[in-house]
């Protein structure tokens, strides 16, 4: 038997049966983290509960293997590890050869029964039902919001922010400390911005990143957790929304070898979407793609990405004119924003490089402007630019309810479909943008969307020339 060098109750009041039971895996785990010791979930392997009766009101801990057992509630143990701070010289830790993954928690190798499953701390249960479920729901981000009660989770859903329900027993008062552990950051700042990335592995196995922001705020740090997307969530080319014509368009740009094809569009437009399509319809065995992105919104097989890192010099141009020194065949660009990028652009598209870019602007005529304002004069393009595509992103009527609303969908809407618009400087028949009017009388059509939802994202005032035989169902 083992006496505490001091008593665990300092923190949780003097009745031994709360402090037992209100120690859980964070405690520990954020204990653990600031003391830089390993953490152990002890219900993995222990053969049987021990009872907070069978410690003395002194808490005398048993022991195993040379370490302290902490009872919790009447079924979980913990190793404390300020207990091992204070005996680091009698312990011997090789006997318990933990490792650590990913999401930076440590278990034993030992295999995991169904019961130690059960036995998991429900914060550490909570956490990864939470990123989980926003995974499946098909969520981008994931909002960690502080107010005086705790925390309140919102998932933003097709562009919407949506409050999630409240967890059991308000673990969400820890949640952040948790999302701080798993994403490695450092859990006694508080005061400053803080980036970061966790892993999780989703229902069918796949390796997920999110990536993690934590900002203080009034009443406390707000985290915000966007789900860097997956190749296999991306859709075809036939089920992005394009209408028949866009759709041929686009499988002859994707033949081309060389010159730039540009998509525009605010942020949140899907852009990285049907870039993300194109790319992995262009990466085959015998071309090598790649890309400069900020951040990478997608993980693309066979694409060569780089993400933009300030901190190690990084930027658009020093990465695209590396990019170009390893023998490129097609070369996406995250965003062109200045003059340099502008230049390299086209330089590359002129000379055998099919360069593929985003550019911030509404429509998709407004290209060349905005590329003179970076310098680039309209010859330059005449040759090289081949095509523009504009694009915003509508809901699609839930499948199941219509529009009326039900509890798979959101005031009747679920999912999301492209508005796009095709431009082509040279194009003779087509001088001016059709205003997205193909496309709107496309989906219009096909009954995907509302006339609302078009006017709420395309503008109050923006023209909708309505096919014939279709009428808005109202939905506001
Ligand atoms: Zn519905």
């Amino acid at each position: 038997m083992f006496t505490l060098p001091f008593s665990p109750t300092w923190r949780y009041g003097t009745d031994v049966r709360s402090t037992v039971s209100d120690m859980d895996a964070l405690d520990t785990l954020e204990l653990a983290s600031h003391a830089g010791l390993p953490w152990v979930d002890l219900s993995l392997v222990l053969p049987r509960a021990i009872k907070p009766t069978e410690l003395g009101p002194e808490l005398q801990l048993p022991m195993l293997g040379g370490l302290p057992l902490v009872a919790h509630s009447n079924r979980l143990q913990y190793l404390m590890p300020y207990q091992i701070l204070a005996l680091t010289d009698q312990v011997d830790f090789d006997r318990f050869t933990a490792r650590q993954d990913d999401e930076h928690t440590l278990e034993f190798e030992d295999e995991r029964t169904e019961e130690a499953e059960l036995t998991q701390a429900p914060l550490v249960r909570y956490t990864r039902h939470l990123l989980l479920d926003a995974i499946s729901q098909g969520a981008s981000d994931i909002h960690i919001n502080p107010d005086p009660q705790g925390y309140l989770v919102k998932f933003r859903i097709d562009g919407f922010l949506q409050t999630q329900p409240a967890a059991p027993g308000q673990l969400e008062k820890r949640l952040l400390a948790r999302i701080k552990v798993m994403a490695n950051l450092d859990l006694t700042e508080s005061g400053q911005a803080q980036d970061g990335a966790l892993f999780v592995d989703d229902a069918i196995g796949r390796r997920r990143r999110f990536r993690v922001s934590v900002l203080p705020s009034l009443h406390g740090e707000k985290a915000v957790l966007r789900l860097v997307g997956h190749a296999s969530g991306i859709p075809e080319l036939q089920s992005l929304g394009f209408t028949h014509a866009q759709l041929q368009v686009i499988r002859g740009l994707l033949q081309a070898t060389q010159g730039l094809i540009l998509i525009t569009g605010p942020t949140g437009s899907g852009k990285s979407l049907t870039l993300g399509r194109m790319l992995l319809d262009l990466a085959r065995d015998d071309r090598h793609v790649a890309s400069v992105e900020d951040p990478i919104e997608f993980e693309l097989p066979d694409v060569h990405q780089v993400q933009l890192n300030r901190h190690r010099n990084l930027n658009f141009p020093t990465s695209l004119r590396a990019l170009l020194r390893q023998d490129p065949d097609v070369l996406m660009i995250g965003e062109i924003r200045d003059q340099e990028t502008a230049e390299i652009a086209i330089q590359a598209a002129e000379t055998g490089h099919l360069v593929l870019a985003t550019l911030h602007t509404k429509r998709a005529c407004d290209a060349p402007s905005r590329l003179a304002h970076f310098g680039i004069h309209a010859h330059h393009l005449k040759s090289t630019l081949r095509h523009v595509i504009a694009q915003r992103l509508v809901r699609t009527l839930c499948g199941i309810c219509q529009g009326t609303g039900c509890g798979e969908c959101h005031q009747g809407y679920r999912g999301r479909t492209g508005l796009f618009e095709f431009w082509r400087p040279s194009d003779p028949e087509r001088p001016e943008t059709d205003d997205y009017q193909e496309s709107i009388a496309h989906q219009l059509t096909l009954g995907q969307t509302t006339q609302t939802e078009i006017q709420r994202v395309l503008g109050e005032h923006h023209p909708i020339a309505l096919p014939s035989a279709v009428h808005d169902t109202g939905i506001k």
